[in-house]
Order: C-alpha cells, then sequence, then structure tokens
C-alpha cells in the first residue's frame, strides 16, 4: 500500500531514548517522525517514572528535614497533609516538563504521530491512532525505543489497592499499611514517599539484601537511618500468594522471615522488576530479533541485526535508566546520519533519591572482587566533613575505587545527603581517567559535600586533610 507520511527517520516511543534520538536526528537535518501512542511525550521517566517520583521525594525530604530541626531547638507541629494540592503539585511539575517537549519537538520540526506503532516490514510502520484511525509511515531507518513496563505478580488480584509504580505515583491516599514487594530503588523510593507521609511499611525481597546493585558498606548507612521507617524489612522472603478482602490485601510469605500467618495491608505496590516491550511492536516482520524477554540485542553503534533499524534506552538492556537511555539515543541518531559514533561510556551512574540518597558510578568493590581487578580504597566519612556536620547530616561517606595496576580511579559510592548531585564528580573522573593526585589536588569549595571527594583521594595518598 501507499504510506500516508514518509521520512527519514522514524522514532518509536517518546521517552527519554526516543525523544533524545528524534531531536538529535531533526539537528542534524534529517526529517523525523516520533510515534507515541500517549497523548504526552516523555515516557515513563517524564510521566510516571523519574519526575513525579522525585517532585514527591523532594517534598517528604524538606518533611523529614524539618522533623530534625527539633535537634536545633526548632520545632514545628506536625504536618497536616493535603494529598489533593500536592498530587496537584506533582502533576503540576510533569505538565511543565512534557509541554517543554512538545515545544520543542515542533520547534525543531520532528513530526508527532500519536497512536500506538507496528511494524508492517522493514521500511514501514502502521500507527494506529484513537478510534482505530491509521497511518503508515515509511521510513529510510527506524530508531526503536519502545521502553518498558512493570512487571506483574501472577497471583495479586485485580484490585484499585494493588499498585505498580505508576498507581503508587498516583497518590490516591495515604493508606495505612502498606507492603512494598521488591527492595530495589524504585520500591524503596516510593516507600520512601508512603512512609514520610504517615504510612507503616513493609518490605518484601527475594535476595538477601535491598538495593541490589550497591556496594553493602553504602547500604548499611542508608539502613541504619530508615531503620524507624520500616516494621518489617522481610530478606530472603517472597509472596506466595494475595486474597482481596473487604478488610485488605491478605497476602501470604514464605522463606526465611515470612510471618506465620497473612497479613493485611491496604496498599500493596509491586515492584520487582520492568521487561522490556520488544514484544510488542511486530519487530519480526521487520525482521528485527528480540529474545523471549522482549529484548532487543545491539552492536555499540545500537543497530540492531537489521542495520537501518536501532534500538535504544530499556528495551535494548540493563541498566535501565533514563541518562543511559539518552546517550545511546545521540549515538543512534549519528550513526544513522552516517557517522562513526559509538556508545563507549566507562560508566553509567546509579541513584536512590531515598533519604539518605545512596548513588555509586563505574565498578562497584563486589564487581572488582567477582572480576579479580585489584583496586585500592578511598574513604571519607562525613563525620569528619564540617559542611555535614554543620547540616546535622554526618551519617554519609564517600569512597573512590582505584585500580592498583593502572592507579586510575574505576568507580565510587556516596552516601548521604544529595548523593546524587556529588557523583557526578566521580563519573567525570572516572571517564577521564584520573588518578588520586587529579582528584586531590583539584581545589574543591569549602565547606561543601563535594569536598569529600577530593579528601578522600587525599585521605588516600597518605595526606592528611587540614580543613574540618
Ligand atoms: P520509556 O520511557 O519506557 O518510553 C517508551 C515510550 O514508548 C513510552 O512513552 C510508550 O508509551 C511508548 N511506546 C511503547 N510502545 C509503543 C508503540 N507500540 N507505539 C507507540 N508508542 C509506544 N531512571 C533514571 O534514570 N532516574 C530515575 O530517577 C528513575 N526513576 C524512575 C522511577 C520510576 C517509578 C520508574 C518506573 C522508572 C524510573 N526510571 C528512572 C527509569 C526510567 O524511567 C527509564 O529508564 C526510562 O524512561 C527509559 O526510557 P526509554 O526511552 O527507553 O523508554
Amino acid at each position: 500500500g501507499k504510506a500516508d507520511i514518509e521520512c527519514e527517520v522514524l522514532v518509536l516511543g517518546a521517552g527519554p531514548g526516543g525523544y533524545s534520538a528524534a531531536f538529535r536526528s531533526a539537528d542534524l537535518g534529517m526529517g523525523t517522525v516520533l510515534v507515541e501512542r500517549y497523548a504526552t511525550l516523555g515516557g515513563v521517566c517524564l510521566n510516571v517514572g523519574c519526575i513525579p517520583s522525585k517532585a514527591l521525594l523532594h517534598t517528604a525530604a524538606v518533611m523529614d528535614e524539618v522533623k530534625l530541626l527539633a535537634k536545633h531547638g526548632i520545632k514545628y507541629a506536625a504536618p497536616e497533609v493535603n494529598i489533593d494540592s500536592l498530587r496537584a503539585f506533582k502533576d503540576g511539575v510533569v505538565k511543565k516538563l512534557t509541554g517543554g517537549l512538545a515545544g520543542m519537538a515542533k520547534a525543531r520540526k520532528v513530526e508527532v504521530v500519536t497512536g500506538v506503532g507496528s511494524f508492517l516490514d522493514a521500511y514501514h510502520v502502521e500507527v494506529v491512532g484513537e478510534g482505530g484511525a491509521k497511518k503508515v509511515v515509511k521510513f529510510a531507518k527506524a530508531i526503536i525505543a519502545a521502553g518498558s513496563q512493570a512487571v506483574k505478580l501472577p497471583f495479586m488480584p485485580e484490585d484499585e489497592r494493588v499498585v505498580d509504580s505508576t498507581g503508587a505515583l498516583l497518590l490516591k491516599g495515604v493508606a495505612k499499611r502498606m507492603l512494598v514487594i521488591g527492595g530495589g530503588i524504585i520500591g524503596l523510593e516510593m516507600a520512601t514517599v508512603y512512609s514520610t507521609l504517615g504510612t507503616r511499611i513493609d518490605v518484601v525481597e527475594m535476595l538477601d539484601g535491598l538495593m541490589q546493585g550497591a556496594d553493602r558498606d553504602l547500604v548499611k548507612v542508608w539502613e541504619k537511618f530508615n531503620a524507624s521507617r520500616f516494621d518489617n524489612v522481610m530478606l530472603k522472603t517472597k509472596t506466595v500468594g494475595a486474597k482481596a478482602t473487604k478488610a485488605g490485601i491478605e497476602v501470604s510469605f514464605e522463606g526465611e522471615k515470612a510471618p506465620k500467618d497473612p497479613q493485611l495491608y491496604d496498599l500493596v505496590l509491586v515492584a520487582v522488576g520492568r521487561s522490556p516491550n520488544g514484544n510488542k511492536i511486530g519487530a519480526d516482520r521487520a525482521g528485527v530479533a528480540v529474545s523471549e524477554r522482549g529484548f532487543i540485542n545491539v552492536d555499540r553503534q545500537m543497530r540492531t541485526n537489521v542495520p537501518h533499524i536501532f534500538a535504544i534506552g530499556d528495551i535494548v538492556g540493563q541498566p535501565m535508566l533514563a541518562h543511559k537511555a539518552v546517550h545511546e539515543a545521540h549515538v543512534a541518531a549519528e550513526v544513522a546520519h552516517g557517522e562513526a559514533a559509538f556508545f563507549d561510556a566507562r560508566q553509567i551512574p546509579s541513584v536512590a533519591y531515598t533519604d539518605p540518597e545512596v548513588a555509586w558510578a563505574g565498578k562497584t568493590e563486589e564487581q572488582c572482587k567477582a572480576e579479580g581487578v585489584k583496586v585500592g580504597k578511598a574513604v571519607f566519612p562525613w563525620a569528619a566533613s564540617g559542611r555535614a556536620i554543620a547540616n546535622g547530616r554526618d551519617e554519609g561517606f564517600t569512597k573512590l575505587l582505584f585500580d592498583e595496576a593502572t592507579h586510575r580511579v574505576v568507580g565510587g559510592g556516596i552516601v548521604g545527603t544529595h548523593a546524587g548531585d556529588l557523583i557526578s564528580e566521580v563519573c567525570l573522573a572516572i571517564e577521564m581517567g584520573c588518578e588520586p593526585a587529579d582528584i586531590g589536588k583539584t581545589i574543591h569549595p569549602h565547606p561543601t559535600l563535594g569536598e569529600s571527594i577530593g579528601m578522600a583521594a587525599e585521605v588516600f595518598e597518605g595526606h592528611c586533610t587540614d580543613l574540618p
């Protein structure tokens, strides 16, 4: 059949991967079509992920901070939470950003086609819009950025008291008792928000520790500071059944920390991971290979097995993070334009925006051990940081890992307030192959939390720090 629209580059999905790929493609002068099933651009990250969660986490962090002021002799009355206003604030944040994206697409003359897209063959995508209206887009090159969705637990009842992260972010109310299934970053961020708002929380995790992927020394500090948030943290335990009753969702457990009896919750958050959307886009009709789990395999130029079709973001694999998707997007667009670009990152940072925050980049200690890489460890405890003490938050620490063979920094981790903002310097140091002296002899502003990175390197070199 005939195509309704023809373009040089078609981008499927308008999350951080997709909109970044479309914008870069357009900036490089290629005629670009961006297909998105939802009315707003921004994907999971802007609509139901990174951004709304951070709007709520910021609010929670301020509420928690105010409580800590009691120690400084400043006491506030208990907070009155107007959940409708809080929800409106969060929705406003999302709207501002997604609206901004629509403006940016327009300014670049990216043609946004709204509807569900699927491949007809290796050069055509059909887009089914509202009411079933169909449009066929013919493309010379395509970039798949169809993202991922929350994994469901088959035995969970269909009930509005059982939610995934999207449901939890809707903030329908402040539950009295909540079960968070899955102790990863997403689950713990939502636990932080709800517990600050007044919910009592249980966490259940199959593995032997929360926040998998981070070094245990970092997580330990977070755990100690957050112990009072949780009634039960059930490690090496899993949920095995659930029943919706009038009184709540009745959940039964199995494993090391399983309570004998089923427990009753008025909110259950399922945060057990995300699965890629690779099997839902007609990829086979384009000849694009998709794994059983729905991942699309790509090379370092983000090409699938079909050379003029690229894939980026959550759909190509872990880590499922927005900043990884954006970098892959730029590579894909540049390669589609004929440039010799590669995805060649030495590090992809991870951040849990909890309180305190936990951030890490490059290799972890556990990873170095597993790979047999011998590293020297530089640690600076925030108990020795003037700024952290002045902030009344000196529970954290900063660590750097230096490869013993090359002396270069290969990894780092920070636990403490603002760790997510602080980790960027470690990212840059890893990318630039810094040695301890490069970091230690860089003058950092005093007194700042960022100073702890310089001080870790200084102490590692055998110098004591002169500043408190
Ligand atoms: P997505 O954002 O999933 O976008 C894919 C888009 O494609 C969607 O808009 C979807 O509607 C569209 N689409 C799919 N199939 C079709 C189709 N057939 N036709 C048309 N459109 C289609 N990451 C961070 O880096 N930092 C964070 O703080 C962070 N917080 C998070 C918090 C939560 C609660 C969640 C759930 C995720 C969070 N993430 C965070 C992860 C981050 O959201 C994802 O890594 C990121 O959104 C992936 O981008 P993407 O472009 O690959 O896909």
